[in-house]
């Protein structure tokens, strides 16, 4: 029988290609998202994609009763995928309880209702913010590098709730954890039928290549070109989100079906790291689009490099991001093509 997963956040960016992958591998999904950075009509997409229009519940998972309610209406929910948080970096700077109560109580809300409703395991969506900028010698980076002091209450919050599913399973909660953490995700379904839809001035790099490409920027800033790495500008490690969905159904996987620890850590990534200039390049050549940038100031609490060693996910999880960059930068793209055929932007 196929098992059903709750996807908080499940029509946010990285929430919808997961819905997509899990079906098609599948399962039954059930959506919690409070509409805050998404739209409803997420789930046409999905359902165009896959031919299924998984259930939704528009729940703030700040409220416990209503979230509640969710586990009572689908009592099969056997595990869940927790995306649901609020994630910018700067916002988090300036509304740091907003960011405290949105992403911590939410989770605790989730933990202590899966024991009562037989929910046995739960992927949180952490990211390798918590590493900081790792030592030259912790490059690529493993999960057992140390975690540095977190620079936002939004790193904050990834470092707290990893810490949070720790003590709670280790209190003998009985339930599992499989913690992924992300690097830089990026791209869109190639049917471009789902994508990112960031709300006014792009924060991330992709968005705003895209935009300026497309005309809606003027410009795109490269943030400093004086770091210590091969051209000058900063090194991230770029994950094709459709990869990092398939990473999610094959924790889910393990999680629920393995015999495992209780609770376990990824990083997802491609273990390989791109400079910002080479993003840009790349773009350029893989859509024959040019772009319109300089080299700017460093932007205020940027990392100079990092790349993850995704070894462990790779052999533990058999799960390995294998799409070259071009195509996923041709990905991003097509879906900035489409929101303009669509006339969203
Ligand atoms: N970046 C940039 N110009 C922009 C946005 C981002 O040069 O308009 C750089 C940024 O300095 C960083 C990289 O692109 O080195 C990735 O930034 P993003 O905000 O996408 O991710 P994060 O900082 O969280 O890794």
């Amino acid at each position: 029988m196929k098992q059903t997963i709750l996807v908080t956040g499940g029509t946010g960016f990285i929430g919808s290609h997961t819905t997509v992958e899990l079906i098609e591998a599948g399962y039954n999904v059930v959506i919690v998202d409070n509409l805050s950075n998404s739209k409803i009509e997420v789930l046409d997409g999905i359902e165009k994609i896959t031919g299924v229009r998984p259930a939704f519940e528009q729940v703030d998972l700040r409220d416990k009763e209503a979230t509640e309610s969710v586990f009572r209406k689908y009592p099969a929910i056997e595990g869940i995928i927790h995306f649901a948080a609020s994630k910018a970096v700067g916002e988090s700077v300036q509304q740091p309880l907003m960011y405290y109560r949105n992403n911590v109580i939410s989770l605790i809300n989730l933990l202590e209702l899966m024991p009562e409703y037989g929910v046995k395991g739960i992927i949180f969506s952490s990211s390798c913010t918590v590493y900081g900028q790792p030592k030259p010698e912790h490059l690529p980076v493993t999960e057992s590098a140390p975690h540095q002091k977190a620079t936002s209450p939004y790193g904050n919050t990834k470092e707290i709730n990893e810490q949070i599913i720790y003590d709670y399973i280790h209190s003998g909660a009985g339930i599992k954890s499989i913690v992924l953490r992300y690097f830089n995700p990026i791209g869109a379904h190639p049917t471009a039928l789902i994508g990112e839809l960031p709300n006014g001035v792009p924060n991330n790099l992709i968005p705003y290549v895209t935009q300026t490409a497309m005309g809606i920027r003027e410009q795109l800033t490269i943030f400093g070109n004086d770091y210590n790495t091969p051209d000058g500008t900063c090194i991230r490690d770029y994950i094709y989100v459709v990869d990092l969905a398939k990473a999610h159904v094959a924790a889910m996987a393990r999680v629920l079906d393995k015999q495992t620890e209780p609770v376990e850590y990824f990083n997802i990534g491609t273990g390989s790291g791109n400079s910002t200039l080479e993003i840009v390049t790349t773009f350029e050549q893989a859509t024959g689009v040019k772009v319109n940038w300089k080299y700017g100031p460093r932007r205020e609490g940027d990392i100079e490099k990092i790349w993850g060693d995704c070894t462990h996910a790779n052999t533990v999880l058999g799960w390995k991001a294998d799409t070259p960059l071009a195509d996923v930068l041709a990905s991003a793209w097509k879906w900035q093509q489409k929101l303009r055929e669509d006339g969203v932007m």
